[in-house]
């Protein structure tokens, strides 16, 4: 499942595209993917130019010139194409059935013109129009936190938003209130960078710790989005897959392995990582260096 770092990958690679671009021989295949698509939507994007395009949590913004904003959610399987070459990572080489291209359009660059796709093989993307100056206050987004990327998410706002808190800082940290689009994977991972125990009540933690477990949210997601951004031009000329490509981890999945800190220039950790279940979702960690 893309979680926030290819999200921001693939916006990334839309934006040269997309911005300043119209929209033309725009195609809709079906009448639904997880939801129904917006109603007239070929209409409602066809000419439009994008004026730019955002990332909020996990959902892709293409702000157009009609005063609408296009919504993309990848879902599980979504991707784009341009020119028919997809644009993300994927850990398989099956192509994409041309069955799952549920809608495509032109965009005009000048004189330059790419074809762009969505295909979506399980249907659990959506997309959706939304008037520019109400997206704040869509469902979608009127509930979400501060992006763990921007300035409104700090050791200061997790200290205000936990305070007295009892529940478990690895289930607190998945709450989308307190910071947008953090996944399960990303959770484990900086939690083990920070050598914090995801058993831990989050309104225990000290002031420091939560700068430092601010700190490494952004380190891990800003290295994990500059590994897709290295490996999006490798891919250039890949076949399409049915997965999206997971890099690798510290402690995600890696239960009954050494713990990463016992390598050469560790601190010698002997610790193996552990797999427990809190919140429904699994957690990956390292008992001996996460201990508190
Ligand atoms: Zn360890």
């Amino acid at each position: 499942m893309p979680e926030l770092p290819e999200v921001e990958t693939v916006r990334r690679g839309l934006e040269p595209v997309l911005v300043g671009a119209s929209l033309t021989r725009v195609r809709q295949n079906r009448p639904d993917l997880r939801f129904p698509f917006p109603d007239r939507f070929v209409e409602r994007l066809e000419g439009a130019t994008v004026e730019r395009i955002d990332r909020r949590a996990k959902y892709l913004l293409a702000a157009l010139s009609t005063g609408e904003t296009w919504v993309t959610h990848l879902g599980m399987t979504g991707r784009f194409t341009l020119d028919g070459t997809q644009l993300g990572e994927f850990e398989e080489s099956a192509p994409i059935a041309g069955k799952h291209e549920h809608m495509s359009f032109c965009a005009v660059h000048g004189k330059a013109t790419t074809r762009v796709g969505f295909a979506d093989a399980r249907r659990f993307g959506f997309m959706g129009l939304i008037p520019t100056d109400r997206v704040e206050a869509h469902p979608w987004f009127a509930g979400l936190g501060p992006e763990p990327l921007g300035n409104g998410f700090s050791g200061a706002h997790l200290a205000e938003t936990w305070a007295g808190k009892k529940q478990n800082v690895k289930v607190s940290l998945l709450d989308q209130r307190t910071v947008a689009g953090l996944g399960n994977i990303y959770v484990c991972e900086a939690l083990y960078r920070a050598r914090i125990s995801p058993l831990i009540a989050a309104g225990k933690l000290t002031k420091p710790r939560l700068e430092t477990l601010a700190a490494v949210i952004r380190d891990v997601l800003n290295d994990a989005i500059a590994a897709g951004g290295s490996t999006l031009r490798d891919f250039a000329n890949a076949e399409g897959g049915q997965g999206y490509f997971q890099h690798r981890f510290d402690v995600y999945g890696r239960e009954g392995q050494p713990c990463p800190n016992s390598r050469e220039g560790g601190e010698g950790c002997s610790g193996v990582v552990k797999r427990i279940v809190q919140g429904g979702r699994s957690t990956f960690y390292c008992p001996s260096c996460q201990k508190r």
